[in-house]
């Protein structure tokens, strides 16, 4: 299906935009390269034998520390993807202004082959091999979820490390995307689909970006096609379509595609996937088959969301799509030939370091949680909601004195609420990613030499590591 490798890929697009920015050779090569890369095999009795199994921890970037970066579990893992999920991160983080490096993990596993059981035996010894060379730790290397892990995997790294760190007050900051409930943050693990609900409602701000798309308006009305009904899909698609009026005509799955034009219902089709493993016999819209679900890349639809895995959209089938924006939830889902026919056919493309940066986004903010011991808004939340309501006490009681009629008690009660930790974590998160497509507008439309969001995506967030190396001296 991939024409070009993610990782050819990915440095293509890095040496473009180095090229155009003038950096010096030296620098641009020291960026580039993964720092280190570290294999591990390791041995699991399970079943009564025991299984080999392979996991890699790659750091791309150490400008900053912790470097940050999900943990993976795929049959298809290898180095070379690794490396180049590790270095979007670093521009990611960079990007966003999340003061971390780039590193990425990952266990070449089916998860889905393993009882939760066996799963955790597995995901302990590999956490251990990490832990035990610091390739997980609250200061230097911190984890968090990706493709077939989640927070459950997340707490029982953490145990390990508590485990193996006795006396490390900040243990619980060694990985973040933990559950709530055991040192995890509100908003964690919707964050990521929500990121791209902000990027897109950032998009729609601007008139002039939004017509260069061939679109108007806003999202109400609009139609997505979503590839991918994994947890960030299923939160963009959900977040879109109880939000924001938006349409999500198709969703494409790995056992086939659901059709309808009148708009899918999410929540409805999540739970019969979750329930049934796959999209078959879904009872409402239209069903069709693994047979090349991938064509419906290729369908009439505004919004084009690939949120599955790499490489989907390439040399193969860029001509054919169709969509008038593509925001890439996944990480690197467009090659670099791909990008260029969508660029030329005025395709407009919200790139992968920018668009679901939403996680590590949050995953920051988690982990400054753990370092404060404190949930967000502990100490200001009642002292807010007695102000506000003094507030808005005297406002009626001026009202009704000039004959006005008074606020409604409905009102009060939304104004007067401090603000919740998912309050904050949204606020921030929002704040965020709107302040990140600013930046990256700005030199889109300022600069020629980069003239698509993602080479403006990639001077910017280029530019702030070569800074961060230049002024702590290699
Ligand atoms: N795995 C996510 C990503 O690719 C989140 C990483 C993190 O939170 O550290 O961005």
């Amino acid at each position: 299906m991939t024409n070009q490798s993610f990782r050819d890929s990915t440095q293509a697009m890095f040496q473009s935009t180095v090229d155009k920015l003038g950096l010096d050779p030296g620098l641009a090569e020291k960026i580039r390269v993964a720092n280190s890369t570290y294999t591990v095999r390791f041995g699991v009795k399970l079943r009564g034998q025991i299984h080999t199994f392979t996991g890699y921890r790659s750091v791309h970037s150490e400008h900053r520390e912790p470097v940050k970066g999900g943990i993976r579990y795929a049959l298809s893992v290898n180095q070379d993807e690794v490396e180049a999920l590790a270095t979007l991160m670093t521009f990611k983080c960079a990007l966003t202004d999340v003061p971390f490096g780039g590193a990425k993990g990952g266990l070449c596993i089916d998860p889905t082959q393993w009882s939760v059981d066996e799963l955790e035996h597995i995901t302990r010894r590999f956490a251990y091999e990490l832990i035990k060379r610091d390739l997980i730790h609250p200061s230097q290397n911190v984890p968090a979820p990706d493709m077939g892990t989640g927070e459950r995997e997340m707490a029982w790294i953490a145990d390990q490390y508590a485990r193996m760190h006795t006396t490390d007050i900040n243990a619980a900051a060694c990985v973040t995307g933990k559950p709530v409930g055991q040192n995890g943050i509100q908003g964690r693990t919707e964050a990521t689909g929500r990121g791209v609900q902000y990027a897109l409602r950032e998009f729609f701000r601007h008139p002039e970006d939004v017509s260069g798309a061939g679109l108007s308006g806003n999202l109400e009305g609009k139609t997505v096609i979503v590839q991918g009904l994994g947890n960030v899909g299923y939160h963009a698609a959900k977040f879109l379509s109880e939000e924001d009026g938006s349409k999500i005509i198709a969703v494409i799955e790995r056992d086939g595609t659901v059709v309808d034009r009148h708009g899918i219902n999410i929540e409805a089709l999540h739970r019969h996937i979750r329930n049934t493993g796959g999209v078959a016999g879904y009872p409402s819209g239209l069903v069709l088959s693994a047979k090349g679900p991938a064509r419906f890349l290729e369908e009439e639809c505004h919004i084009l969301i690939p949120a599955a895995v790499e490489g989907v959209i390439n040399e193969t089938n860029a001509a054919n799509i169709k969509a008038k924006l593509v925001i890439e939830a996944a990480n690197g889902p467009t090659t670099a030939g791909a990008n260029e026919i969508l660029k030329n056919r005025g395709v407009t493309i919200i790139p992968d370091l920018y668009a679901n940066a939403g996680g590590v986004i949050v995953s920051y903010f988690e982990w400054v949680k753990n370092l404060s011991h404190m949930r967000f808004g502990r100490m200001q939340r009642r002292l807010e909601e007695t102000r506000n309501g003094m507030l808005v006490d005297e406002i009626g009681r001026v009202l009704s004195s000039n004959g006005l009629s008074g606020i409604s008690a409905e009102f009060r009660k939304d104004f007067a609420r401090g603000a919740s930790e998912l309050d904050l974590v949204r606020s921030g998160l929002d704040d965020t990613m709107r302040e990140a497509y600013q930046g990256m507008r700005a030199i889109w439309r300022a600069d020629d030499r980069f003239d698509d969001l993602r080479s403006a995506a990639y001077a910017l967030s280029i530019q702030k590591v070569a800074a961060a190396y230049a002024a702590k001296g290699l």
